[in-house]
């Protein structure tokens, strides 16, 4: 009689958060995730807007004629005014 050793089978490696990559690649590649995919959905929510004040942090490059800052909350695209920051395309001339 012959016996065999059954070994546990390996568990199945771990796959990383399809919508995290693509709000990723979002991100970093600039690759507009697939309409109505949760991916789009996370990319529009953070458009929205969804910081009761926004939290600028300053992005300006070294030779950047005008200061300019991202809210570290939702993303927000801003731009330096003599009254402080305001979101970008919003300040008055
Ligand atoms: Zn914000």
């Amino acid at each position: 009689m012959k016996w065999f050793r059954r070994y546990p089978a390996a568990p199945p490696a771990e796959r990383s958060n399809p919508v995290r990559i693509a709000v990723l690649e979002h991100d970093l590649l600039g690759i507009e995730p697939a309409p109505g995919s949760a991916a789009a959905l996370a990319v529009a929510l953070r458009r929205t807007g969804t910081c009761v004040e926004h939290r600028p942090v300053e992005t300006t490059e070294l030779r950047s004629p005008c200061p300019t800052a991202i809210c570290a909350g939702c993303g927000t695209n801003m731009t330096d005014t003599p009254d402080g920051w305001v979101v970008a395309g919003t300040e008055e001339p």
